[in-house]
């Protein structure tokens, strides 16, 4: 496995894959490796020929107040478990290194990044968007994953590709969870045993909403007072939204008719979780 930190060394290294005709996947990351990113690797490895893996914690998508300096970066670990996961070339580049000083470009997708996560995080997707183009550019990856688990972002990178006629398909895998039903994240590590417990409501609280609306309830107030009501129960106060809405557009649903995203974002002590279920209701009596 090569690992390069400069944008030369990437398109050198991508150049000789493409010599060899080889077809290139892109796993692009934080770091802070777990089973969901490692995830993205496999499915790159089992449809590409080369796996790119990039890690940087991308200073554009943090607003001021956000965990930016505190964002785990154990990237020696990251590198053993890629190394062992059989990843080809991994990209570590430094803050310098992707935005040089007079960077003055960036990408605003539009109406899907308004609602959800742009409504709490206004820049957020502006610099996901800015820095997934950069990556696609740099990689020229003929295919690109993302896990459902960030599903707006699956969304606005999906849109700026369509958009801007980037040449690339866009995976979108399975969120991976602990056993327990927690979404695996990165910022997991942030919490403490009791949190960590309460955290649990919300993958609780999706599921609920899954039986219920499998189970037929078609009234979207009915599913998101029960799903409000498990929060509330495990002693979650700190709610940014509770949502069923269109997974196309994200519009909020009241009345459910076909496939539907519940998304729920809140805080568990100074740690913000997202998590969702796409939800496919059953054929109406
Ligand atoms: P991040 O490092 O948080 O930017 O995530 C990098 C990629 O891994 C994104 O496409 C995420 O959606 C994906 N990812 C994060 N957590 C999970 C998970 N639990 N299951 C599947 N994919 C995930």
């Amino acid at each position: 496995m090569e690992v390069v930190s400069t944008t030369g060394e990437l398109r050198t290294a991508v150049a000789a894959a493409r010599r060899a005709n080889k077809s290139v996947g892109l796993v692009p990351t934080m770091g802070a490796l777990h089973e969901g990113h490692l995830s993205l690797v496999d499915a790159s490895r089992a449809e590409c020929a080369w796996t790119v893996v990039t890690i940087f914690v991308n200073p554009l998508q943090f607003a001021a107040n956000e965990d930016l300096s505190n964002y785990p970066r154990p990237i020696g670990d990251d590198l053993a478990k890629l190394r062992l996961r059989g990843a080809d070339l991994v990209f570590t580049p430094t803050d310098d290194e992707m935005y040089r000083i007079a960077h003055g470009t960036f990408v605003d997708v539009g109406v899907v990044a308004r609602p959800l996560e742009g409504a709490f995080r206004p820049s957020h997707f502006r610099g996901v968007a800015t820095i997934v183009l950069k990556l696609l550019n740099l990689a020229s990856a003929d295919r690109a994953y993302f896990g459902q688990k960030d599903f707006q972002q699956t969304l606005v990178v999906k849109r700026m590709v369509a958009d801007l006629n980037v040449s690339v398909e866009i995976r979108v895998c399975p969120t991976v969870r602990e056993a327990d039903g927690l979404a695996l994240s990165s910022r997991n590590a942030y919490l403490s045993p009791d949190e960590r417990r309460q955290a649990l409501a919300i993958s609780r609280s999706l599921r609920e909403a899954k039986a219920m609306v499998t189970g037929g309830e078609r009234n979207a107030a009915s599913v998101l007072v029960r799903m409000r009501a498990i929060l509330a129960e495990a002693g979650i106060t700190q709610i940014d939204y509770v949502v069923l809405a269109d997974p196309e557009t994200l519009e909020n649903q009241s009345k459910i008719s076909g496939p539907t995203l519940a998304a729920i974002a809140a805080r568990i002590g100074s740690t913000r979780l997202i998590d969702n279920e796409l939800i496919e209701p059953s054929p109406e009596p």
